[in-house]
């Protein structure tokens, strides 16, 4: 055996399952070499220094999550699938905690460390043996509150609003579906589609898996990959990232600034990525469930709790019914489509369109420019047209942008009807493929 075979073989050492001709030349050839002896104490050391607490047990889909990403980083070139033993000393030794640590750990070494790479699979060895088919998690239930407005989307959020109650369904058979709602939306994702519902507008909008209906709450529907998830956006941002053991239970803690620009600052703090803010997750150790969340905004030197888990339960009883949305009658979906052409909106200014969109909404004409009000239905257009019809434009402002807002904000005066005047920012958006600008908000 040469010292190339014999580091690239060395983790069926931690393999009691292994080839014993093989463990055996692996032995033989690290007691006669001073370098692979080296490696395989350093790959020893990463996988004892890991503090051990409990027996090797996780959920399914947390191996899972682990296994896809180690193949992801290409770790994996022999994809072992087989159960593995290994003895009472090493499982006493390594909590899988431990091995999601080392993980953690080792993922940004590897590609450029020849050894990192080998002691990673060690480390998916001793991983593969916690696989246990009963511990396979069916579905959960989460209830949390969010400072936010209900009828709004659901990444707002603010300290100025009262909590609001929120609740994730979600089922883990093939195909996953989930559901998420608050009194005024539901967003629902049946295994192909997202489907966006305001019962109050009576707006039911069909996007597809990807859609960005639900913002960042979308890391909660896996809890399993929320270390890795966070791990790797605190790595991209910068984000300062904790772990920590105790009685049981795993706390992960992030500290992050707030992104985009915010040369105007008006999305600062309405979301979590726009705001400076701490998240605190607490994780079970032996089942590595997801067992509760705290994120806080942080403004100056004050605190404000704006998301908390109250309740996480597993494989609860869900009725089929939970994942579908039955619309009132002459109701529909309605495709969201951002694929428009209209040659009127598209290469002009923001401010521009914010004149010709007031002068419609003035005359009540939805029609001439249909494609701009593609994410307004027609009960919201008739509210639009009831509220806005016959107003004047006292003045238009000039355009910004702010946080990670794709689009733009036009700040604008206009004088109603009924002689009452409003100020605000009209939200304009022309992130799609023939840049024609949408209404996207602010009305
Ligand atoms: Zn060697």
């Amino acid at each position: 055996m040469n010292c190339n075979d014999c580091k690239n073989e060395m983790h069926h050492l931690f393999d009691n399952n292994a080839d014993m001709l093989l463990t055996d030349k692996i032995t033989q050839h690290i007691a006669g070499c001073k370098s692979c002896s080296a490696e395989f104490d350093e790959m020893k050391n990463v996988l004892a220094a890991l503090h051990p607490k409990t027996k090797i047990t996780a959920p399914f889909l947390l191996k899972q999550n682990i296994i896809k990403q180690l193949s992801k980083e290409e770790v994996m070139k022999s994809n072992t699938t087989k159960y593995v033993k290994f003895s009472p000393f090493i499982k006493r030794g390594l909590s899988v905690a431990a091995v999601v640590a080392a993980i953690i750990l080792i993922i940004p070494f590897i590609g450029k460390n020849k050894s990192s790479n080998n002691t990673a699979k060690a480390a998916i060895s001793i991983f593969e043996s916690s696989i246990n088919a009963n511990e396979l998690i069916k579905n959960m239930e989460i209830k949390f509150g969010v400072r936010t407005d209900p009828k709004d989307n659901f990444s707002l959020i603010g300290k100025e609003y009262n909590m609001v109650e929120h609740t994730i369904i979600k089922s883990f058979n093939k195909p996953e579906k989930w559901r998420i709602e608050k009194s005024g939306r539901v967003v629902l994702y049946d295994g192909m589609n997202q489907y966006l519902w305001m019962p109050e507008t009576k707006e039911a909008i069909k996007g597809n898996a990807n859609a960005d209906f639900i913002g960042w709450f979308k890391i909660m529907l896996d809890p399993s990959s929320i270390l890795w998830k966070e791990k790797e956006n605190a790595e991209n941002d910068g984000s300062k990232f904790s772990m920590s053991e105790s009685k049981g239970k795993i706390f992960v803690a992030i500290t992050s600034k707030a992104q985009g620009n915010f040369l105007n600052d008006y999305l600062k703090n309405t979301s979590i990525q726009q705001s400076d803010n701490r998240r605190e997750y607490v994780f079970d150790n032996k089942t590595k469930l997801l067992k509760g969340l705290k994120v806080y905004l942080l403004e100056n030197k004050t605190e404000t709790l704006i998301l908390n888990i109250e309740n996480i339960n597993y494989d609860i009883n869900i009725e089929p019914t939970a994942f579908a949305i039955t619309l009132p009658n002459g109701v529909q979906w309605q495709e969201l489509n951002l694929n428009v052409a209209n040659e009127t909106f598209s290469n002009i200014s923001s401010k521009r369109a914010a004149e010709l969109i007031f002068e419609a909404l003035s005359k009540k004409d939805f029609d001439s420019n249909k494609e701009v009000w593609t994410q307004y239905n027609f009960v919201s257009k008739k509210m639009l047209g009831d509220f806005y019809g016959g107003l004047q434009v006292i003045k238009i402002g000039e355009p910004f942008k702010s946080g990670i807002y794709p689009g733009e904000f036009v700040p604008y005066e206009i004088k109603l009807t009924n002689g009452n005047t409003k100020s605000f920012k009209l939200a304009l958006r022309n992130d799609n493929p023939n840049k024609v600008w949408i209404v996207d908000g602010g009305l």
